[in-house]
């Protein structure tokens, strides 16, 4: 996908909080979610980040001011995600050409804006299915290293990119709150010798850094979407927390993987950033030289001239005392998801070489991004060393893993020379205490 005028980083918009250094919603990003006034009952509708506001395309269709498919305006975006490219790019040449300095449907557009801070989010699409891929070969030989001491990183690793189906009626938007799950926990002995397991509150929460993937137009059952076409079915990507009892999912993984350790919550941003805007940021995806080399349905030579994306990602904490305490969030880590040792096009090619179909509004998680360095890592249990080693918040608390009150947030973001700032806003999801 080549570059064009809507990346252009001197691009100024009408919307000055867009032209601010800082700003994650640039004129260049136009990311698009779905919202409605908070705490009225209208209907969600499609809406675009610029700035600190929120652009409503169904209040701008309706006035005629754009002439945007009515798919934008609806509740969910499954019917415009399904559109492919060819729509998605023209929807976004007509925003940015609206929303430039100097448009003549700023007069128009502007009673169109809702302020952030006034708007309330809902999931952007339909979600019919959920795959969680395991791109990252630190996150994956770090967990398999306190699993299987012996044995961290299965021999398929290299040769696939590893994932399992989860579960859609959890995912919820930034802003989730819940339950700190119960379920059986292994503690007494081997699992060979004799021991019962108990059921208890999961005393091991943890959280997972992932990149959400929303698919496009998808394919059909018994087709496979190649490697070459990967990416235009690709229609954009948030961020994803894959909430994780850790101990729940010790003592049920095996044989079939994961399920009440991960199916309990999940977190995505409110924005999906289109894969369009970033395009700025594509860098090579390499493979060293001593591991295996894909299988041919998995390689191209486009992938590896910019199979990757140099896309940074955060995570922080801010315990209940600290929010009490008016504290501001703590971070706990950053990385990037350039370190992926699976990219996208591999992960949608993967997928469905078997036949399988993925379909409109189809979630796929990256799996948590944690880099080479033990800093990077995207999970408590990597930065605690699998419980070990306390991590220490600067009123003086400490963690193993998250407690009931604490709000994990996320934030990712591309930046580079020459290019504007593309941003994915926050996730923010909490702990409350178990039910049972
Ligand atoms: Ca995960």
């Amino acid at each position: 996908m080549a570059l064009n005028e809507t990346h252009d980083p001197r691009l100024q918009s009408w919307v000055a909080s867009a032209n601010a250094a800082d700003t994650d919603f640039t004129i260049q990003n136009l990311p698009l979610g779905v919202f409605r006034r908070a705490g009225s009952s209208e209907a969600f509708r499609g809406g675009v980040a610029i700035g600190d506001q929120v652009l409503d395309l169904a209040a701008a269709l309706k006035a005629g001011v754009l002439g945007v498919p009515a798919a934008v305006a609806q509740p969910v975006l499954n019917e415009f995600m399904a559109a492919g490219p060819a729509a998605w790019a023209a929807l976004r040449l007509e925003l940015s050409r609206a929303l430039r300095s100097g448009s003549t449907q700023r007069a128009a557009l502007t009673s169109c804006l809702l302020p952030q801070a006034e708007a309330q989010y809902a999931l952007p699409a339909r979600i019919g299915d959920y795959t969680d891929f395991y791109t990252s070969i630190y996150h994956a030989t770090a967990v398999g290293r306190l699993f299987r001491p012996d044995n961290p990183l299965l021999p398929n690793y290299k040769w696939m990119p590893i994932a399992y189906h989860g579960r859609c009626s959890s995912i919820a938007i930034s802003g989730q709150q819940f339950p700190r799950p119960s379920g059986q926990i292994f503690t007494g002995g081997s699992e060979t010798a004799a021991g019962a397991p108990t059921l208890a509150p999961s005393r091991r929460l943890d959280y997972e850094l992932e990149l959400g993937v929303f698919i496009g137009a998808g394919n059909e059952p018994g087709s496979a979407i190649g490697i070459e076409a990967a990416e235009s079915n690709v229609f954009g990507l948030c961020l994803l927390n894959d909430w994780s009892a850790r101990d729940l999912q010790a003592w049920e993984y095996q044989p079939l993987g994961p399920f009440l350790g991960k199916n309990f919550a999940t977190t995505i941003s409110p924005w999906i950033v289109t894969w369009e805007a970033l395009q700025p940021f594509r860098v090579p995806w390499m493979r060293p030289e001593d591991d295996p080399q894909p299988l041919p349905y998995l390689d191209s030579t486009e992938l590896r001239a910019r199979g990757a994306i140099d896309l940074q990602l955060e995570v922080w904490l801010q315990s209940e005392a600290m929010r009490r305490a008016g504290q501001k969030p703590c971070r706990l880590s950053h990385t990037n998801f350039r370190h992926a040792y699976w990219n996208i096009a591999q992960m949608l090619a993967h997928h469905t070489i078997n036949g399988c179909n993925l379909r409109p509004g189809d979630l796929l998680g990256t799996g948590t991004q944690s880099g080479p360095q033990a800093a990077e890592a995207g999970s408590m249990l990597e930065l605690s060393v699998g419980g070990k080693r306390a991590l220490t918040l600067p009123d003086g608390e400490t963690r193993h893993f998250l407690e009931d009150g604490d709000a994990v947030i996320m934030r990712g973001w591309c930046e580079r020379a020459g290019a504007a700032r593309v941003g994915f806003g926050e996730l923010i999801g909490r702990v409350l205490g178990a039910r049972h």
